[in-house]
């Protein structure tokens, strides 16, 4: 991983001018996600389920895990297919999410991170989309120069907007033939699915970096937040990933369950994941009811470890 600096200065991030198709195509998704639950049906909603946790997955274990943070490697179909979700997720195509991503742990919650509470709550949630950098792709995508020599990647990243939308219209026609409900199908399977996906990882960037507990006295303010894992399939322990950026598993403790990570266990049992990454368990003990209660009401500055911010 590269510490060139950023071009971002965050500085600038008020007067950066909006970047209209990103904001009003977040803001049409919301408004659609609303109007969900007058088109409820019940199929509408298992395809929500099933959409939530392969996109889900797409991010987690996909664009992060295994392309971001090369935690472990697996066959190339089955990478790519792990990057088809997470492109179905629309959350930028797959090196631009690593290269934001990349940044995010080179400068964290410093000048330069894309996206940190220091710079505000909201900034830090969404803002960032919404008032994007201007510099042409050879610097957006400076870090990322592993993942771009490879032309599946880097043909997910130009035309990563297609997916969303031929899943949407292939869904209402799905829809209608199933049982003539392809607008709850397409609110449901896309517009509010995509957008309760959209918050969940954004609640990494925003709440995993306020609250919560931290195993580790890193030098960002990044932290364990319970049911910020609850809903990202284990990305919520994200205190425990600043302090070892290249773990597999991001729950290191019995109770941190992370679903991504037993997800990789159970690929690695059927031979279709190698080289995983673990990071050594913290040495505090995991302990008593006291300590539960303070998993769930922290407070600061608890049973730290030091680490360095660096690549581990
Ligand atoms: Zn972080
Ligand atoms: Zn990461």
């Amino acid at each position: 991983m590269t510490s060139q600096p950023t071009t971002q200065p965050p500085a600038d991030r008020y007067t950066r001018p909006f970047g209209w198709p990103t904001t009003l195509w977040i803001g049409g998704l919301h408004l659609a996600a609303l109007a969900a639950p007058f088109f409820f049906t019940w199929s509408g909603l298992v395809l929500f389920g099933v959409l939530y946790v392969l996109t889900g997955l797409g991010i987690t274990l996909g664009y992060h895990r295994l392309l971001t943070h090369r935690s472990f490697h697996t066959i190339k179909p089955v990478e790519y297919l792990f990057t088809l979700f997470g492109v179905l997720a629309n959350q930028e195509g797959p090196l631009g999410w690593a290269s934001n991503h990349r940044k995010h742990h080179t400068h964290s919650d410093e000048d330069g991170d894309p996206h940190s509470p220091e710079h505000g709550f909201w900034w830090a949630h969404f803002g960032w989309l919404t008032r994007p950098e201007r510099i042409d792709e050879e610097r957006k995508l400076f870090n990322v120069k592993d993942l771009a020599k490879d032309p599946v990647l880097r043909f997910f990243e130009r035309f990563h907007w297609v997916f969303p939308i031929v899943l949407g219209v292939v869904l209402y026609f799905l829809g209608e033939l199933w049982s003539g409900s392809g607008v709850s199908w397409v609110l449901w399977g896309v517009a509010f699915r995509t957008v309760f996906v959209y918050h969940a990882t954004w609640l990494v960037n925003s709440a995993a970096h306020k609250w919560g507990y931290r195993g580790f006295e890193t030098t960002d303010k990044s932290r364990n937040l319970w049911w910020v894992a609850m809903l990202t399939f284990g990305e919520g322990w994200h205190n425990n990933h600043h302090a070892h950026q290249r773990s597999a598993a991001h729950g290191l403790r019995w109770w941190e369950v992370d679903v991504t990570y037993m997800i990789i266990r159970g690929m690695a049992w059927i031979g279709l994941a190698r080289d995983i990454h673990v990071s050594p368990k913290p040495k505090a003990k995991p302990g008593s009811r006291k300590s539960v209660w303070r998993i769930l009401w922290p407070k600061k500055g608890r049973r730290m470890r030091k680490v360095t911010n660096a690549m581990q």
